[in-house]
């Protein structure tokens, strides 16, 4: 009846003790036919025990560990000079796992699926991180690499994201996320945000692959954009909206700061103007109350005196205002005319800049109107991102975050699971 409960295959349940603490310890040991030496073909012989101590899934609400008393057998013909091994049974721990088989799968849908924190399961376990962490990697890297796991893509997506830092000196360590952008799928995280890092990738793949791929979606940022020069000639570049209409919050900002600086002739200290409608500045206008508006204009027109900081957040309003088009043509123009106004010599620095900017990357913005007549694609990565960081990052090891980012939000083929060798 025990072997039952156990229900692990061809064992002897040698005792159940109760530990303290509620842990429950069953000890148990395999049944079968006696091995044969793999040199000589002969019968071995049964040398000593070796007991290993694994973590165990629950069994009826107590934590539970397995001690396997391990069989070491060795030879017993003299002039063999095979030495001694231990009898293995992957059906109850992988080798060199200190958890069983059950419970390694267990941990990794947990951790990778459901996003749970490491150190959250390795409590369920009453095991130590580390213990979960391995397992997590050696079954869910099988998972993150299988060839099936994305097929065919027509849309692809670029983004930057933070994920550790190192050392003394807090060293920032990027990476890129490869994201399919249609349907939200993770497809693989590069270490680093440089170009030929990236290009690397894209040539990993099949030509037939990259040639079905018909739009590219990026950050303003040149290394992506020499990627997709190279790799990609044929799709149609999409700047992200999101980071379109960041960096003229970033230009706003700027010139708050600056302006503030040469008026105050210090930074934005609590009761300062500037610094007061600082959060007024960046929210949509829309979103402003009657009140917050006139606050605002308030606070400028005493804080302000060369209107800079007012041209900045008309400027911001209006690149807000690009994503409002729903017809290409109109977009193109409104870009135009932004495009031509920003750099007007009347205009504040940070704004002259912003146009710059906008100039060179003009039909990346005016391709979004083709590409996606909703904005959402862009807050399906916006929001996958923001997801990968908080379960996925901050690991030691980068492939370690990689493989943990890709089984939450790579879209792995959980049915495997089951049935995969770890690796
Ligand atoms: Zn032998």
């Amino acid at each position: 009846m025990c072997e039952l409960l156990v229900g692990l295959p061809d064992v002897n349940v040698l005792g159940v003790v109760d530990i303290v603490d509620g842990l429950l310890e069953v000890v148990i040991e395999q049944r079968g036919a006696r091995p044969s030496c793999r040199l000589c073909r002969g019968p071995a012989v049964a040398k000593d025990r070796a007991e290993v101590m694994l973590a165990d899934l629950a069994c009826f609400g107590r934590r539970t560990r397995l001690r396997w008393r391990k069989h070491r057998w060795c030879c017993p013909t003299a002039d063999c000079g095979v030495g001694s091994w231990t009898g293995e049974d992957s059906r109850i721990a992988a080798p060199r796992m200190a958890l069983t088989d059950r419970a390694g799968r267990w941990a990794t849908l947990q951790v990778g699926k459901h996003g749970r924190a490491v150190s959250e399961v390795a409590e369920d376990l009453g095991c130590d991180w580390h213990t979960v962490n391995d397992a997590v990697i050696a079954y869910g890297s099988v998972l993150v690499d299988d060839p099936a796991r994305f097929g065919v893509v027509a849309a692809v997506g670029l983004d930057e994201t933070l994920y550790k830092r190192e050392g003394r000196y807090r060293k920032q360590c990027w990476s890129t996320q490869i994201v399919d952008v249609q349907r939200g799928q993770l497809l693989d995280v590069v270490a680093g945000r440089e170009a030929v890092t990236c290009c690397a990738w894209f040539a990993e793949r099949s030509q037939a692959w990259r040639d079905g791929i018909r739009w590219a979606t990026l950050d303003l940022s040149s290394s992506y954009r020499v990627v997709l020069d190279t790799m990609l000639p044929d799709a149609t570049q999409v700047a992200d909206p999101y980071h379109v209409v960041h960096l003229a919050n970033v230009a706003l900002d700027e010139c708050r700061r600056r302006v503030q600086n040469e008026t105050v002739g210090h930074r934005g200290r609590k009761h300062d103007l500037l610094y007061r409608a600082r959060r007024r500045l960046v929210m949509a206008r829309e979103r402003l109350t009657v009140d917050g508006r006139e606050q605002l204009m308030g606070l400028l027109a005493a804080g302000d005196p060369h209107r800079e900081v007012w041209f900045a957040w008309n400027a911001k309003e209006v690149v807000r205002q690009i994503y409002d088009h729903t017809d290409p043509e109109l977009a193109r123009e409104w870009v135009d005319e932004i495009v031509r106004d920003f750099t007007d010599t009347e205009m504040p620095f940070e704004v002259r800049r912003l146009g710059r900017t906008i100039g060179r990357w003009k039909d990346q913005i005016v391709a979004w109107h083709q590409a996606h007549v909703s904005n959402g694609p862009t807050e399906a990565i916006n929001n996958l991102i923001n997801r990968v960081k908080r379960t996925a990052f901050g690991f030691r090891r980068f492939e370690h975050c990689r493989i943990r980012a890709l089984l939450y939000a790579g879209k792995p083929n959980w049915e495997l699971l089951a049935t995969l060798t770890p690796r």
